[in-house]
């Protein structure tokens, strides 16, 4: 018998099973359903078809359901979805359920699922959106569906999954200060390409990998979904466990691959002379290093998303914009509420991240959600509602992710972002950072 990968281990234990081959169906069992506001209509709509109008979901308490997508507009469609989703949970007696007009409103929901203790590790953890790899940063075996399987888990808390392959991605060296995990993640993006990881669960792992802290490790197996990956996992770290220790009485148990595990394809990176990276319009694996971007103007800066709006982002950006004024419009949505009382609370030389981002002249949302990463209503704080060039250190940069369609998205790490937004063109953090 060959050894396992972590994902193959967790779907064994999962599915009540030994031993399970990479391309072999199984039935597992779901720790936990996410579902968000843009699914919900769907999702609420094929439950009651299958299994009957007044059916009873399989777990009240294992249901998570938090609107994040269309938030805080006055789109009545957009908020249609979110009155679906409040009815829903009033009706099942849904106790997770993160309602935008109560304090339980969360905002992100990759970012609120860790904050709320759902991300354990050995566990199954599947959400209605492709970044629920995200939870795989602690270690949990997280994927995303669509409304049919989410559908099913809720009528009967399992799902048939084919067992993934396995990749492996090792990061060794030193990591130089200029560079961020935004910048890893997306280097693998541009080698394995937007369809080279395809239904693969990407285990991520090495000195570098196990020295993140655990909202950068988050933006790794975040983006794993970029090379249409099923899954991005690492065994958790210390940073990771802790985190996770914060936020839950459940226990859990950290499981490791085999040593003799079988992985279709390893990436070993020396990340000791990485450069920075770019990627250019219109796709994550367009990828660039920062050296070989042209001179390129931007029209705006945006700061925000799963991947981009958690607190280490922002602290990032706030040691380069510290005393600064910025030279192109900025725009920042902090992930959750969470993420929000920090940068109140959390100073750099007595002054709070907060104050520095807004004395730099950053616009800053209070309201967290997706707001303009996902383009969004016309309403939308961020949104791109003409052509223009935007850095952003969001995860996607489809044509027309960010409303437009004639904008023009750069990806980039916070580092970039900021000196990027001091400069008005796209710049090297490389030499900056010397100078903070
Ligand atoms: S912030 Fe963007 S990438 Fe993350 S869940 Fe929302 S729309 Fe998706």
């Amino acid at each position: 018998m060959t050894g396992e990968s972590l994902a193959q281990k967790i779907i064994a234990m999962a599915s009540g099973k030994e031993h399970v081959e990479p391309g072999e169906l199984v039935w597992v069992k779901v720790n936990t359903l996410m579902i968000h506001d843009i699914a919900i209509a769907g999702v609420v709509e094929i439950f009651k078809k299958e299994f009957g109008d007044n059916a009873k979901i399989w777990d009240r308490n294992k249901v998570v359901l938090i609107p994040d997508h269309f938030a805080y507009t006055k789109d009545d469609m957009a908020n249609n979805n979110i009155r679906i989703m409040r009815e829903f949970a009033h009706h099942q007696g849904v106790e997770h359920f993160y309602d935008l007009s109560t304090k339980m409103a969360r905002g992100v929901c990759h970012i609120a699922l860790p904050e709320c203790g759902y991300t354990r590790p050995g566990e199954i953890l599947v959400g209605t959106d492709s970044h629920t790899t995200m939870a795989g940063a602690f270690g949990t075996f997280a994927i995303g569906v669509g409304n049919t399987d989410a559908a099913y888990i809720l009528g009967t808390g399992e799902i048939l999954l084919k067992v993934p392959q396995s990749i492996k991605v090792i990061f060794e060296g030193v990591l130089p200060s200029y560079l961020q995990a935004k910048d890893l993640i997306l280097k693998v993006i541009g080698d394995l390409t937007v369809g080279g990881g395809a239904y693969c669960s990407i285990e991520f792992s090495g000195p570098v990998i196990e020295n993140l802290s655990a909202e950068e490790r988050m933006t790794i197996c975040n983006m794993a979904a970029e090379c249409g990956a099923k899954s991005g996992i690492m065994v958790p770290n210390k940073a990771a466990i802790n985190y996770v220790k914060n936020r839950t009485n459940i226990n859990f148990g950290v499981i490791l691959p085999d040593t003799n595990a079988v992985y279709i394809k390893t990436l070993v990176y020396d990340v000791t002379e990485m450069e920075p990276v770019v990627a250019l319009p219109h796709s994550p694996d367009n990828l660039v290093s920062i050296s070989e971007v042209p001179d390129i103007k931007i029209d705006r800066v945006y700061l925000g998303s799963c991947t981009g709006g958690k607190f280490d982002d922002f602290m990032a950006v706030a040691n380069i914009l510290k005393g600064k004024k910025v030279l192109v419009e900025t725009y920042a949505v902090p992930a959750t509420r969470e993420i929000i009382e920090k940068l109140i609370n959390e100073k750099i030389d007595g002054e709070s991240i907060f104050g520095i981002l807004s004395n730099a002249g950053v616009f800053i949302s209070l309201e967290p959600c997706c707001a303009a990463c996902f383009g969004g209503t016309d309403d939308t704080f961020g949104r791109a509602n003409k052509a223009m060039n935007i850095l952003s250190t969001t995860n996607r940069n489809f044509l027309g992710r960010m409303g437009h369609k004639e904008a023009k998205i750069f990806l980039a790490s916070p580092y970039t972002a900021a000196v990027s937004a001091l400069t008005g063109h796209i710049t090297s953090p490389t030499t900056f950072m010397d100078k903070i």
